[in-house]
């Protein structure tokens, strides 16, 4: 080959490589679009079969279920009375039991407490067999049976700690034909662990001794709820093994999302779901500063406990198991007769700690979420959390076991800044414990919305404000909120973090708001830059709030010991640095105070009967004298167009009842000044 000819391929050589490439790039850049138009159409695919499954659902939902015509009525009503010793349904019991009777599997949402066993129990008295009830909680489990034993229904529990003879004796029932047994009750491990015990439920089903499942707490199937539990995907099984047999759930907390999750992951697509009001109208919900001093913290505690809630029973929830012991200990050291209570607590002693509560020996216990699931004391008159809930579904869940009785009780939140991020290190590695957390931290920034309506909204429901009926510390002592540009505050934070990151330190939510306020360590602190005039408490909040609302994002390393969460610029830098772009936050407007401590409680509470006046004069003043000193803003807040130039803030003194808060009478706060230009 002469080198002419060898010079002519390589030259072709190198031009079919060239075409080649070009052909690649042509392919790859249609295979990001395929796949992108493939991520659209699976994604709307997905919503369509959502709808479909939406509609199915309503379809179902219009029928008259609440009809007293259906064959049982009457075999239904006497067991009630005769067997419950309960005169009347409550709302949503009946739909229920018709529907469940009817054979349709039911997925019912309805408030703690409302009254969700008797929805599967009763039916299990009107049909054959027995009732296989999966529940995640053996305690749960032991409650209920304790309670059915007494009215003289045959149920049982089978656990993987269940002694060999009992369990062995409950196998045989399910499969004999002349046993008594009506309810049976397992945890989801025993189902997806016990092949034996799969057997036996198997035979009991051709033997059509199998009536109905019910399936308690249904919302652990999902992972899109608070509580998710990796044995309840197991569940799925039953409607393929079961496939005429009627599925019942029953969850407290179930958004729209994790109901269709829920459907799917049980093969029960479709399904009637009722669900009831989440309103709880006698329940008074308040939002607190909490202070930064435990010290303080303790006392502000001591106080509701000897004046307001004097006599009265109740529940402290904390985050840590040191937490509920530290409470507990020095409240008892200030006369106080509390026990605690906590996950890795011996069995024993928390069954005697539960025991001195329910009998009053204790006025509350202080403990952590470990403490709730199936407790079932009607007078509880106070929830307060010492600290914020891990999301809004949890809140919901144990502010909820105050005011079972239907009698006024009062749910505070003792909100700082600091617990968000002990709780954030917690949950930042589940799939939504981030966007949950900050869903309650939203609830207790707002500084004007009824925190009934953002409970509501929550839930995917729409409450009027007559529904809460000045029952939350902003319908009680409404204010006109302040809308302030915080664009500027923004930008100086965002140098401080620069700053910061230029001497290789990165920062906490804390050391971001010491080193902006001039306070902490000196480097960190901005040169030449005057620290805003405004209150600590203030500034934590537009670092929440800025937080929130995705202009900084929490940034999770790892130690040896524990989990940090720095702070770093969020999605929304760059809109904030954009010249002219606004950050309108809200913050407490003024509001109608009252100026003399001994006066009587204020109109609209004034109508409230019996002896709960007293705790309502108690709720009202003080709510109205922390709601001045509480400055949180609002998250989300829907019209931010609505900027209005504002000024420089009015001095409020508020003052309150001496018997209830002495120390914060008098006390004077001073509203942010906007800054921007
Ligand atoms: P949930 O599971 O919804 O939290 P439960 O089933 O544990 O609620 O019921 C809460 C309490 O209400 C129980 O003490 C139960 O006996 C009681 N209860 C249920 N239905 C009725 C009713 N129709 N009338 C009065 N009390 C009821
Ligand atoms: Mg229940
Ligand atoms: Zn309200």
């Amino acid at each position: 080959m002469t080198s002419k000819e060898n010079h002519k391929n390589e030259d072709d050589e190198e031009a079919e490589l060239k075409k080649i490439e070009i052909e690649l790039k042509s392919i790859l850049s249609k295979l990001v679009t395929l796949n992108e138009r493939k991520e659209y159409l699976l994604k709307r695919k997905e919503k369509l079969e959502d709808i479909a499954l939406l509609k199915k659902s309503e379809k179902l939902s219009s029928r008259n279920w609440d009809s007293t015509d259906f064959p049982w009525y009457g075999k239904a009503k006497e067991i009630l009375k005769n067997v419950f010793k309960i005169d009347e349904f409550r709302p949503f019991q009946l739909p229920t039991i018709n529907a469940c009777m009817s054979g349709e599997d039911v997925i019912l949402i309805m408030p703690t407490g409302g009254g969700k066993s008797l929805c599967y129990q009763l039916p299990a008295l009107l049909g054959k067999g027995f009732t296989l009830v999966v529940s995640p909680l053996v305690s749960l489990m032991e409650d209920q049976l304790l309670a059915l034993k007494k009215l003289g229904v045959s149920a049982a529990i089978l656990s993987a700690n269940s002694p060999k003879e009992e369990s062995f004796s409950i196998q045989k029932a399910m499969v004999d034909k002349f046993s008594s047994l009506r309810l049976l009750y397992v945890t989801p491990e025993k189902l997806a662990k016990s092949k034996r015990f799969m057997a036996k439920l198997q035979k009991a089903y051709e033997m059509g001794r199998l009536f109905r499942v019910a399936i308690d707490e249904v919302h652990c199937c999902s992972h899109w709820g608070h509580d998710f539990r990796p044995d309840y995907n197991f569940l799925g099984v039953l409607k393929s093994i079961f496939n005429d047999i009627p599925i019942i759930g029953l969850t407290a907390t179930s958004t729209t999302k994790v109901t269709i999750d829920v459907q799917k992951i049980l093969g029960i697509q479709g399904c009637l779901v009722l669900k009831a009001s989440f309103n709880r109208p006698n329940l008074f919900y308040e939002v607190r500063p909490k202070p930064s001093s435990q010290k303080e913290c303790i006392d502000e505690l001591e106080k509701l406990l000897k004046n307001r809630y004097q006599g009265k029973s109740g529940i402290v929830y904390t985050t840590s198991i040191k937490d509920t012991e530290e409470l507990m200990m020095e409240l008892r050291s200030r006369g106080l007769r509390l026990g605690c209570y906590h996950a890795t607590l011996d069995a024993e002693l928390r069954s005697k700690v539960h025991k001195k509560w329910i009998s009053g020996e204790y006025q509350a216990v202080v403990a952590t979420i470990a403490f709730g699931l199936g407790i079932d004391k009607p007078d509880v008159r106070f929830v307060i959390h010492h600290s914020i809930s891990k999301s809004m579904e949890n809140f919901y869940q144990e502010s909820g076991r105050a005011g079972r009785d239907g009698l006024p009780a009062d749910c505070i939140v003792f909100y700082r800044l600091a617990d968000v991020f002990r709780l954030s290190t917690m949950v930042f590695t589940q799939q939504t414990g981030i966007e949950n957390l900050y869903g309650m931290v939203d609830y207790s920034l707002d500084v004007s919305r009824c925190r009934r309506s953002i409970i509501a909204s929550h839930f995917g429901e729409q409450w009027e404000s007559t529904d809460c009926n000045k029952m939350c510390d902003h319908c009680l002592a409404p204010c006109i909120p302040r809308k302030v540009n915080i664009a500027s505050y923004c930008r100086t934070l965002y140098k401080v973090i620069s700053n910061a990151a230029g001497l290789d330190v990165k920062v906490t939510a804390q050391k971001l708001v010491d080193a902006w306020l001039g306070k902490g360590a000196t480097n960190l602190r901005l040169k030449g830059v005057s620290p805003p005039a405004i209150p600590r408490e203030q500034a934590e909040a537009i670092v929440a709030y800025l937080l929130m609302e995705g202009y900084f994002q929490e940034d999770f390393h790892f130690t040896a010991y524990s989990t940090i969460s720095y702070i770093k610029r969020g999605p929304k830098a760059v809109e904030a640095l954009t010249e002219g772009h606004q950050i309108m936050m809200e913050f407490p407007g003024k509001k109608i105070i009252k100026e003399d401590s001994t006066a009587t409680p204020s109109k609209e509470i004034s109508s409230t009967k019996s002896s709960e006046r007293n705790s309502q004069k108690n709720v009202a003043s003080t709510s109205l004298a922390v709601a001045n000193v509480h400055t949180n803003p609002k998250p989300k807040s829907e019209t931010k167009s609505q900027c209005s130039k504002v000024k420089p803030s009015d001095e409020i003194i508020v003052s309150s009842d001496e018997e209830v808060t002495p120390t914060i009478k008098k006390r004077k706060i001073v509203i942010i000044d906007d800054d921007s230009d």
